[in-house]
């Protein structure tokens, strides 16, 4: 089946999709995304993505071409169009094609925003071999820019420390910064001593994950303590449990950190409560 995907108000086949060559995103990578997850047809915690979403438009002057409902539409009309069961809607927002290449921003009365979604399935997305046997992480140095609280589409540091990782063996990087754990390569980054939860407090160095929001909130509820600080790598070598969190891998066990395994190499008893409990309840609210 040929994927249909949304482009500027049109529903088309994937290969009738097409954006200027002048497009804003592909000269400067002037764009924002969100990766919404959906599991069993329904999409999960859409309404943090599009919060997210508007807040980072708002930081970077950037029109919304349509409201979050609209939006949620299309999500929906998507998911039903590509027979979607599990898997990932992408979305993309940028500062449309102003038909040159200048560094200035293009007058938005004049340039349209161009809008772009697409759909992958995914299968079994929630029943991941990985969580099962947890994964391998390095650390290393965040080259990346200073408002990562902005989703914008400058993957390219994150995608080198993906590279990285598959290089040393490993299946993905933590970035280190001025000696501490600022986050993964696409996931926020946590490690677990007892009964307390770890992770970096939000702030420009980071991204507000959706996940880690819901994650913290349901940690508190199952009387887990929630500790928002700096870690350094050491820290986390010596935690009894690490995990990620994003929406396409929910609550991620991480079992070896630069070779040296956590415990005894297999995923924390609290890593994996917090990832039933995730599934369990951000099912319950989906749309
Ligand atoms: N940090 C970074 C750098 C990311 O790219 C992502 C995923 N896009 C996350 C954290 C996790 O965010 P979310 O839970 O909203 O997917």
């Amino acid at each position: 089946m040929t994927r249909t995907v949304y482009l500027n108000g049109d529903y088309l086949p994937e290969d009738q999709a097409k954006v200027s060559i002048f497009d804003r995103a592909f000269l400067m990578a002037d764009g924002v995304y969100e990766v919404t997850s959906v599991l069993d047809g329904k999409l999960i915690d859409f309404g943090g993505h599009a919060t997210r979403l508007q807040r980072s438009l708002d930081e970077l002057e950037l029109r919304a071409p349509c409201d979050m409902d609209t939006l949620l539409d299309i999500h929906r009309e998507l998911v039903r169009l590509n027979d979607i069961t599990d898997g990932l809607i992408y979305l993309q927002i940028t500062r449309g094609a102003p038909g040159d290449r200048d560094f200035v921003f293009p007058d938005p009365e004049t340039t349209e925003p161009t809008i772009v979604l697409f759909t992958q399935s995914k299968p079994g997305l929630a029943d991941s071999p990985a969580a099962r046997t947890g994964i391998k992480i390095i650390s290393i140095e965040d080259q990346r820019w200073g408002r990562r609280d902005i989703k914008t589409v400058q993957l390219l540091y994150p995608s080198m420390g993906k590279m990285m990782a598959k290089k040393a063996g490993a299946d993905d990087a933590w970035m280190v910064e001025d000696g501490f754990v600022t986050e993964g390569t696409s996931n926020n980054a946590y490690i677990v001593k007892g009964n307390k939860i770890i992770t970096r407090a939000l702030s420009h160095d980071i991204l507000h994950g959706i996940t880690r929001a819901a994650v913290l909130r349901f940690a508190k509820e199952a009387q887990m303590e929630v500790e928002e600080r700096n870690f350094s790598i050491d820290e986390a070598k010596a935690a009894d449990e690490a995990f990620i969190t994003s929406a396409s891998s929910f609550v991620m066990p991480v079992v070896e950190i630069d070779g040296v395994l956590l415990g005894d190499g297999t995923p924390g008893r609290r890593s994996l409560r917090l990832r039933e409990i995730y599934l369990e309840e951000s099912r319950k609210t989906a749309v």
